[in-house]
C-alpha cells in the first residue's frame, strides 16, 4: 500500500530541493586522518589527472595516484559528472598540503572539505562535472556554515595553480540561490 503522506513529502522535499546528488563510494585506506569532532568551514576546488601512464582521466588510476603520493581528497568527480566519495567528510584529508586561508588560518585540511575535478591542462571541465561541482557544495553548505569556498590557487599561491580551466565566477554564481 503507498503510504500517501511519505509520498507527498517525498514530492514536496524533491520540488523545493531538487534530487540529491549521487555518491558512489571508492573508500582510500591512506591519504587522511580520523578527525570525528573536527569542524568544517571550508571548501576547496582542485582538479587533477593521472600523470603516472594509462588513460589520463582513468578514476582509479588518479586514486592509485593519490594513494602514492599519500594525499586525498573527500570528493573527486569524473569527466561524465559522477562524484566519487574517497574520504568521508569527518575525516581530515590531505589535500591542501602548505596553505593559507584569507584569515590566515594555515591548517587547512583540518577544517575543509577537498573536491577534486578530473581535467587536464589543456581541456575544460564538462558541463556534467559544474552540474555535480555545483550540487555538492550547494549540500555541503547546507551541511556545514562554510565561510570560504576557494581555489587550490587561492591558497596556495605560486605552489599550486588548479583548478584549471575552470570558469570560477560561473560557479560562484550558479551557487547563489
Ligand atoms: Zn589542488
Amino acid at each position: 500500500m503507498i503510504n500517501i503522506k511519505s509520498f507527498i513529502i517525498t514530492s514536496v522535499l524533491l520540488f523545493c530541493f531538487g534530487t540529491q546528488a549521487q555518491i558512489i563510494d571508492k573508500k582510500m585506506s591512506s591519504g587522511f586522518r580520523v578527525a570525528p569532532a573536527r569542524k568544517i568551514d571550508v571548501v576547496i576546488i582542485h582538479s587533477v589527472f593521472n600523470n603516472s601512464g594509462g588513460e589520463f582521466y582513468d578514476i582509479d588510476l588518479i586514486i592509485k595516484q593519490f594513494a602514492r603520493y599519500g594525499v586525498s581528497s573527500h570528493y573527486l568527480i569524473g569527466r561524465g559528472g559522477e562524484i566519487y566519495r574517497l574520504v568521508n567528510e569527518k575525516n581530515i584529508a590531505y589535500h591542501a598540503g602548505k596553505s593559507s586561508l584569507p584569515d590566515g588560518r594555515t591548517a587547512v585540511n583540518r577544517c575543509s572539505i577537498g573536491i577534486e575535478l578530473v581535467c587536464s591542462f589543456t581541456e575544460p571541465i564538462t558541463e556534467q562535472q559544474m552540474e555535480s561541482v555545483v550540487k555538492l557544495t550547494k549540500e555541503i553548505q547546507a551541511r556545514y556554515k562554510i565561510n570560504y569556498i576557494l581555489r587550490h590557487s587561492d591558497i596556495a599561491s605560486g605552489r599550486k595553480t588548479d583548478p584549471w580551466n575552470f570558469d570560477w565566477d560561473s560557479y560562484l554564481s550558479k551557487l547563489k540561490p
